[in-house]
């Protein structure tokens, strides 16, 4: 091309410049593709991961109907939509914030399919406070919220059997009876007592037959710990210095009955199922499996330590 020459040189400076360009772009990209493919993940997810996880675990939609109907509790449950996603209560056994992992525990107790943030979960929380002695709110508070722990507490049999110092004796080896592998999480095993797996069989069945959404997934209500040997367990949680902890009792577990079983409900991603940070028991929760139990599971002759959305012990025989 005539007299094309330095507008040609130009515009070939111009593509040496775009191709290095081009190839520094590449190499960027190629870098951050393998720092995605061969770095792992940090093992603890981050504060936006897990803020993430309680959004997706939030309860969709409006309230049902007549959820909004008493403006007397305006003010109440203004406080209690608040104090459940924030309070610095220690009612369990250590910090917590808030109270949302006990909402399906409260409404059943108080009989109202209303969200904690309504008028009419706070009028009935008012009737419950004033029929337990308490001032009638309809705010919850620490003592109210403490009173519930205790009225849980009472249901299991294991809690009045191992206070005071003392811890009741396991069974014998024969007194136990292996889980089917399809009854483990992922496979595992597991040992119980004949009835509690007799009761267990009886409520997974049920379960599955009554909620579509248990009977989708055949890891859910899988069993990840059963009978636990007390000098292993004391082993087990000295060597991870928890020995103290809520979920521990001491050294005193319930899963020495061979009454209690630990069942997967499904967990928060990055979190294993019986994980006790307060993200995955809010995640948990809020599980249909863990809404069916607290509905149902009570007709089987189980309860739950409420602390632990997994953690279930039969109360058909004495511990
Ligand atoms: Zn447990």
């Amino acid at each position: 091309m005539a007299g094309g020459g330095s507008a040609d040189d130009a515009s070939g400076d111009a593509a040496v410049i775009w191709r290095v360009a081009g190839a520094l772009v590449l190499l960027v990209l190629a870098l951050a593709i393998a720092q995605r493919l061969f770095v792992r993940p940090p093992a603890t997810p981050q504060p936006d991961a897990t803020r993430a996880i309680v959004a997706a675990a939030a309860p969709p939609g409006p309230p049902p109907p007549g959820c909004q109907t008493d403006p007397g509790f305006a003010a109440a449950s203004g406080a209690n939509a608040a104090t459940s996603a924030n309070a610095p209560w220690s009612v369990f056994g250590r910090p917590e914030n808030g109270w949302q992992v006990y909402v399906p525990w409260i409404a059943h107790d108080l009989g109202v399919g209303c969200p904690p943030d309504s008028q009419a979960f706070a009028a009935a929380l008012a009737a419950w406070q004033h029929a337990h002695g308490m001032a009638a709110s309809g705010a919850m508070d620490e003592p109210t919220l403490r009173a519930f722990d205790l009225a849980w507490l009472r249901r299991r049999p294991f809690v009045a059997a191992s206070g005071h110092g003392q811890c009741p004796a396991p069974p014998p080896p024969s007194g136990l009876v292996a889980i089917a592998p399809a009854e483990g999480y992922l496979g595992q095993l597991a040992q119980l007592r004949p009835g509690t797996l007799a009761a267990y069989r009886r409520m997974v069945a049920a379960a599955r037959a009554e909620s579509p959404a248990i009977a989708a997934d055949p890891k859910l209500l899988t069993i990840f710990s059963g009978y636990r040997d007390p000098a292993a367990d004391a082993v087990d949680c000295a060597a991870k210095h928890d020995c103290a902890t809520p979920a521990r009792a001491g050294t005193c577990s319930a899963h020495r009955t061979g009454l209690a079983m630990d069942i997967y409900l499904g967990s928060a991603p990055g979190y294993p199922p019986e994980s006790s940070d307060d993200a995955n028991r809010l995640y948990e929760s809020r599980t249909p499996a863990y809404l069916w139990l607290v509905a149902n599971a009570g007709r089987f002759g189980f309860v739950n330590y409420a602390f632990e959305p997994w953690h279930w012990e039969w109360t058909g025989e004495p511990p």
